[in-house]
């Protein structure tokens, strides 16, 4: 039985419908259908096939060409939407911590924790999650509660290493309990 070069399963003679390429070589309609939408060579002997053969399928191909624009195109438009959801929620969160340290400064240390705890219960990304934990460390520290402060944000710097300020938090607590080489030693991360 022939097969068809580009799926391999037999093609039937009278239930098939097929097309062949310049040297004979055979496929499913179907088949070369999809294929020509690759490329307009067939697949075994690379020889072009003639335009009567690949202008039965232009409709076909010029829809499959249109769909995959259309897709790019959303592709291209999701992305920015994405982009912008990204930036609208950056300043949100920067909008946040801002009042959140307004909070601080009027001392309203309970207050702010609460809202810091309610906004950590949110998807959150890494970043929001270090910097939420940073200030309940920093609200910690200026409470006086050094040992909270001291587990916060020791917490923070072992996953984020790069956090200058949580270093500087981080020694002030130490120091307040006299723990000094353990402040000299984050003090030294600070820069
Ligand atoms: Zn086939
Ligand atoms: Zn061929």
């Amino acid at each position: 039985m022939t097969t068809c070069i580009i799926c391999h399963l037999g093609i039937i003679e009278g239930l098939d419908s097929s097309q062949d390429c310049p040297n004979g070589h055979l496929a499913h309609t179907d088949c070369l259908k999809e294929w020509l939408l690759h490329s307009s060579n067939c697949p075994l002997c690379r020889e072009s096939y003639p335009n009567r053969v690949i202008d039965q399928f232009k409709d076909f191909i010029d829809q499959k060409e249109t769909e995959k624009l259309a897709s790019i195109k959303n592709e291209v438009k999701q992305e920015e939407i994405k982009k912008m959801e990204q930036v609208t929620s950056k300043i949100i969160f920067m909008k946040f911590l801002e009042s959140i340290e307004i909070l601080i400064k009027e001392g309203e240390f309970e207050y702010a924790l609460s809202r810091l705890d309610l906004h950590n219960n949110g998807s959150t990304s890494i970043q929001k999650g270090h910097d939420i934990l940073f200030f309940k460390g920093k609200i910690n520290y200026i409470r006086g509660r050094f040992d909270l402060a001291i587990n916060q944000l020791f917490k923070l710097v072992k996953e984020k290493y790069d956090y200058p300020e949580g270093f500087l938090y981080l020694g002030k607590a130490y120091e307040a309990l006299g723990l000094n080489d353990k402040a000299k030693w984050a003090y030294e991360r600070v820069k």
